[in-house]
């Protein structure tokens, strides 16, 4: 299959051709970070407003740089969810537009399964496998029998690791999106402070970063009201330490008494140096295969939609042109 995909859930334009699920034959985003930066995270009236002014030349863009002709195409897809409403209707307007102008099936897709997926574009996914989805927006264990087959087994209760990163960042002065300039910090610093890891029960799958977040800006304040300099690699470096603990400990659990054959680390914080480390580490210790996509298919990008939306291609589900967009959408519910 030959599908077009696009891709506009927050603050990245994406679009791409995507063959069989599997190869990239064109990918381009056109990011509005900077757009964003001035105002400390993104404000989806701008981000819509942006999509608007560069989605039809990106398609073009897409269109062209594929080397293939429209009808070659075996569908149009598009991620239906979750996202900013505003931000995924205009994804979901020019899509409808395209599949209705070429003739061609509507496909809408899940930005999550996106996420997870885009491990086949450089990889082959084998199940049962076990997704760690790490994100701006999600924190997610999720378990896959068979392809396309998506259970929830943990969740974060609050905020998400992503975001978790990002206001520890603002907290420390680092600018939007704050997650690599901690990544850095943690890093590169020889001190850490002690701060709580969160288990919550002892069989759960679930996360919880916010009293972690609170730890730290009440840890910042007291450095301030000691009137001692903020040591901020020091700050860094245990934040990234307790929450790197928790997600390495939890997804190696549910390898384990799921069978895992593959750990799927997905989703913008996969771009974590720290997290990648630890998790390759413990995964080559205890003989377990760890797949992570490379960078540019790690943040939101639109090759991701197009691998996922071959599943549903696969089986003939497509989605009917009054479609809506849904903030809220599923993943579960999504399954093929
Ligand atoms: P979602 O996919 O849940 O809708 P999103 O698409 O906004 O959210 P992504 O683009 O997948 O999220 O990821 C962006 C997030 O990843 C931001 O919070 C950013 O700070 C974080 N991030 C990126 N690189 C790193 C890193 N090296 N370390 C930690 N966090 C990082
Ligand atoms: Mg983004
Ligand atoms: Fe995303």
């Amino acid at each position: 299959s030959y599908i077009l995909a696009i891709e506009t859930s927050c603050d990245e334009t994406a679009v791409a051709v995507v063959k069989d699920g599997k190869e990239v034959i064109s990918n381009l985003i056109s990011s509005q970070i900077a757009t964003h930066q001035q105002f400390g995270g993104v404000v989806p009236e701008v981000a819509s407003r942006k999509h608007v002014e560069s989605i039809t030349f990106m398609l073009e863009e897409a269109m062209n740089a594929s080397g293939i002709t429209p009808d070659r195409l075996s569908a149009v897809a598009v991620t239906q969810g979750p996202g900013l409403v505003g931000a995924l209707l205009v994804g979901i307007v020019a899509a409808k537009s395209a599949a209705l102008a070429f003739g061609k099936p509507l496909i809408g897709t899940h930005h999550i399964a996106g996420h997870i997926y885009a491990n086949n574009l450089t990889d082959q996914i084998i199940y049962p496998c076990i997704a760690l989805v790490v994100s701006g927006g999600h924190t997610e264990l999720v378990l896959l029998e068979s392809p396309g087959r998506f259970q929830m087994i943990g969740r974060t209760r609050d905020d998400a690791v992503g975001e978790a990163y990002d206001k520890v960042a603002r907290a420390i002065g680092y600018p939007y999106p704050g997650g690599p300039h901690v990544d850095r910090a943690a890093l590169e610093s020889e001190e850490a402070i002690s701060l709580p890891r969160v288990w919550l029960e002892p069989d759960s799958y679930d996360f919880s970063f916010s009293g972690l977040k609170s730890a730290v800006l009440n840890a910042v304040n007291q450095m301030k009201m000691r009137g001692e300099a903020v040591n901020t690699g020091a700050v860094a470096r245990g934040f990234q330490e307790s929450v790197v603990e928790v997600l390495v400990e939890k997804a190696v659990r549910a390898m384990r008494q799921f069978g895992g054959q593959q750990l799927l680390l997905c989703g913008g914080v996969a771009a974590n140096q720290g997290l990648r480390r630890a998790l390759s580490e413990r995964c080559e210790r205890e003989g377990l295969r760890l797949l992570i996509p490379p960078l540019k298919y790690c943040t939101d990008n639109a090759a991701m939609i197009g691998a996922a939306a071959h599943l549903k291609w696969q089986q003939g589900q497509y989605t009917t042109l009054d479609m809506k967009a849904e903030p809220g959408l599923s993943l579960e519910d999504w399954s093929v």
